[in-house]
């Protein structure tokens, strides 16, 4: 027994020894594969201190493990965080249960660093677990919130941002119903002009410079945001009253007055407002953008830099003036246009017997249920959504195969001029040429009895292309006439530089013959001016003898107007044309109007 009681006790030892060994090398693997880890390994006591950390803690926050260890893990957090986080230690102690969390915690150097604590009781009273970095996550996130409620190029809230705020704004409202909002909407004045002469990187410095001034102007609690291309919205949370809002939009007004330096160039903008009140419209996101965005509408109508209220009537004709764009479209399938004709006069000085010279063609819509509309009310329409484009081609493709039947009719050399308005959009589009070279051989009317008018704010638009454009047509043979004269305030000293045959004085200074003398001495001087470049001049407009005599005495020799016709339709001329004929080989009184019924 004594033999074996030695080796009993080295056995023990060299058992005692090995599970030692073992242990350790465990430990050694365990302790390896904790510190090869990316995250963070962490033991807590019953009090929510640190017992253990692996190496990352360091790696991740900073702080060197022998000054942290003992110390309350909640410590680490974000001060914002550390109430939560230290009820949240509590509970995993207390209740035993189990978390997974996402933290702040602060690096040692003071950044911020998001950890994803999961952590469980350890069944020591204590608590163990893991604390992920997910910073580099959370970064990516945050970006993309940004990106998906900010505009990139100026730092605003976007249109998404601005309607989250709008409907938080009223949704205060059903809390409180006195605190009212303003709604604007903002459209910068020329704003393309910039960006096409002096660059888009000279736009967007002007959109950063604009929205910056336009912060200025508001109170913190207010959001400006910009919806895009050069629309800015803001919500004026403090503003309640009409009045308020106004004198708001005129401060935008003010601080845009100053000129802008973009790149040594000194550039001046202007910016519409549309305004609406939370009391004027249903408390609906969707509407108070809307009414605000009519509201613009108006404002842009009124002219450059100013603003407008919304009020129902804006809403009504909105409505009214979609329906007619609608009803537009439908309008040439349906065959409900028609060409009028009113007949332009040759008078000789001194007065003698009227001649016609031509006819414009006038367009006339049949609307279903608005009845016959002049072109005044749909033509602006029509331009505006580019619909204006196939219509002028209609009308102009109608009215030459009109003007060539008619030619067939009159006696061989008489030749009828045929007027027809060219919008600006047709002028510009880059297949006019072909296309008007296409009517004229499809309707076979003769080229030199073609004048297209286009009107003054068409050549006032001054560019190479519009110079280019003239020409063209001038050298295919076809006659350019500048219609509505003195409207636009075109400087008489560039006349010269385009090939024009012939100027329409606007009716307006023709009715205002009698009544201003400085009237009298315009229409003198563009008609001196006018003959010295080469051109005819027609008045339009002539409703009375004493208008014709006096324009008469001026020098002007083509009348257009109520005196000697209305626009008549093309049936109507057809009689007109033959009585003209007749007259003309029996001249008669002067005075003479074509009284044909039903004239338009
Ligand atoms: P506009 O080209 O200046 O045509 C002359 C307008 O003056 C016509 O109005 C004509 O009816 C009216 N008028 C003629 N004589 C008198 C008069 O003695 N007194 C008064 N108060 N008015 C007179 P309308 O037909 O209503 O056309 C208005 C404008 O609509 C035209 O003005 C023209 O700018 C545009 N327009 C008409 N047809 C077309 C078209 O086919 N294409 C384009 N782009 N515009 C057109
Ligand atoms: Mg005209
Ligand atoms: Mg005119």
């Amino acid at each position: 027994m004594t033999a074996h009681q030695p080796i009993g006790d080295e056995l023990h030892t060299q058992i005692q020894y090995r599970l030692m060994e073992e242990l350790a090398a465990s430990e050694a693997r365990y302790r390896q594969l904790v510190e090869n880890l990316n995250e963070i390994v962490f033991e807590i006591d019953h009090q929510g201190h640190l017992t253990f950390l692996n190496r990352v803690w360091t790696n991740t926050l900073g702080y060197e493990l022998n000054t942290v260890l003992t110390r309350p893990l909640h410590d680490f957090l974000h001060p914002e965080e550390q109430d939560n986080g230290k009820c949240l230690i509590r509970q995993i102690l207390d209740t035993k249960i189990s978390i997974k969390e996402e933290f702040r915690f602060l690096h040692q150097s003071g950044h911020l660093v998001w950890l994803e604590v999961s952590a469980r009781p350890n069944g020591k009273g204590g608590a163990s677990g893991v604390l992920m970095d997910i910073s580099d996550r959370k970064r990516a996130t945050a970006q993309l919130q940004y990106l998906a409620y900010h505009d990139t190029l100026t730092g605003l809230p976007n249109r998404l941002a601005f309607v989250e705020h709008l409907e938080q704004a009223i949704a205060n409202l059903q809390c409180n119903p006195h605190q009212h909002f303003a709604v604007l909407f903002l459209d910068l004045d020329g704003f393309k002009l910039v960006n096409d002469t002096l660059g888009h990187l000279a736009g967007d410095r002007l959109l950063i410079e604009v929205a910056q001034r336009l912060q200025k102007c508001l109170s913190p609690q207010d959001v400006l945001s910009r919806f895009g291309g050069d629309e800015f919205n803001i919500l004026l949370r403090t503003v309640t009253t009409t009045l308020a809002a106004t004198q708001l939009a005129k401060q935008i007004h003010d601080a845009l007055t100053q000129s802008f330096e973009l790149e040594e160039n000194k550039v001046f903008i202007s910016t519409s407002i549309g305004i609406v009140l939370s009391h004027q419209t249903a408390p609906v996101s969707e509407h108070l953008l809307q009414n605000a965005d009519i509201a613009l509408y108006n404002a842009k109508a009124i002219g450059k830099a100013n603003s407008a209220i919304f009020d129902c009537d804006m809403h009504t004709k909105v409505v009214e003036r979609l329906q007619l764009e609608h009803d537009l479209r439908h309008g040439l399938e349906r065959d409900e246009f028609e060409i009028y004709y009113q007949p332009i006069f040759g008078v000789s000085t001194p007065i003698g017997n009227p001649t016609i010279k031509g006819f414009e063609a006038l367009l006339r819509w049949h609307h279903p249920t608005r009845g016959l509309l002049s072109p005044e009310r749909f033509i602006p329409i029509a331009e505006e959504t580019g619909f204006i484009v196939e219509l002028g081609f209609w009308v102009l493709h109608q009215a030459c195969s009109q003007a060539q039947k008619w030619q067939e009719q009159c006696p061989p050399k008489t030749s009828i001029q045929l007027n027809v308005n060219l919008s600006s959009r047709q002028f510009l589009q880059p297949d006019l040429l072909r296309k008007i070279d296409e009517i004229l051989q499809g309707t076979g009317l003769e080229r030199q009895c073609l004048t297209l008018e286009i009107t003054e704010s068409t050549i006032m638009n001054d560019t190479e292309a519009t110079r280019f454009r003239i020409k063209q047509l001038k050298s295919s043979g076809i006659s350019l006439s500048i219609d509505d004269f003195g409207t636009g305030y075109s400087s008489l000293s560039y006349l010269h530089r385009f090939p024009i045959n012939t100027l329409k004085i606007d009716r307006s200074f023709v009715q205002n013959l009698n009544r201003k003398s400085e009237n009298t001495e315009i229409i003198e001087a563009i008609i001196v001016l006018a003959h010295k470049l080469g051109m005819d001049v027609v008045a339009e407009g002539v409703e009375n003898p004493i208008q014709l005599k006096q324009l008469n005495a001026l020098g002007c020799q083509q009348f257009q107007g109520y005196f000697f016709s209305r626009p008549l339709t093309a049936s109507q001329v057809k009689k007109v044309l033959a009585e003209h004929q007749a007259l003309t080989k029996a001249p008669r009184q002067l005075g003479y109007a074509y009284s044909t019924k039903n004239q338009s």
